[in-house]
């Protein structure tokens, strides 16, 4: 949870709220729709995120999701990780108008896409902007070669044969 503020509480005993999580667990069929369970405590996960959005209550039904206490807790602290961890390589290896390219790729992505959004966001990406791709991969070829003892590269070095 990002808001932990006592009126950020206030708004999750709201009937708004209490409305919405319902809702949200009837579409969900009572379960986490991480492991399954319909035994634990289960949560009504706020996916993003926005100041468009001043209650818990106004996001779109997509943007929530059922989950239960444990994977709740897993998913927020992995989360942060898995979000720095993709903005340092994002900035490592593209520019600010490149990295906006790609996340449009990524924007046009819906969950109702899913389990192939993900390669419809790549594909997306690698057609309108192919130049990203090729200069992502040459720079990782590069790099390998630099630093071959690294041991991942070394794991990864057949497949990047085949790209050469
Ligand atoms: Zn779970």
């Amino acid at each position: 949870m990002i808001k932990d503020n006592s009126s950020y509480i206030e708004k999750l005993h709201h009937p708004f709220w209490q409305k919405k999580r319902l809702e949200i667990f009837q579409r969900d069929s009572w379960r986490c729709q991480l492991c399954a369970s319909s035994e634990d405590t289960l949560h009504v996960h706020h996916r993003y995120y926005d100041k468009k959005y001043p209650n818990p209550w106004d996001y779109p039904n997509e943007s929530l999701i059922t989950l239960c206490e444990i994977c709740h807790f897993e998913e927020t602290q992995a989360l942060k990780e898995a979000e720095n961890f993709l903005l340092k390589v994002l900035k490592m290896n593209f520019f600010a108008h490149e990295i906006k390219h790609i996340a449009n790729g990524f924007s046009s992505m819906k969950l109702s896409d899913l389990p192939n959004g993900s390669s419809i966001a790549i594909e997306s990406i690698l057609r309108n902007h192919m130049n990203l791709i090729e200069r992502f991969f040459e720079d990782l070829i590069k790099n390998s070669q630099n630093k071959a003892s690294t041991s991942w590269i070394k794991e990864e070095k057949p497949i990047l044969t085949v790209v050469e």
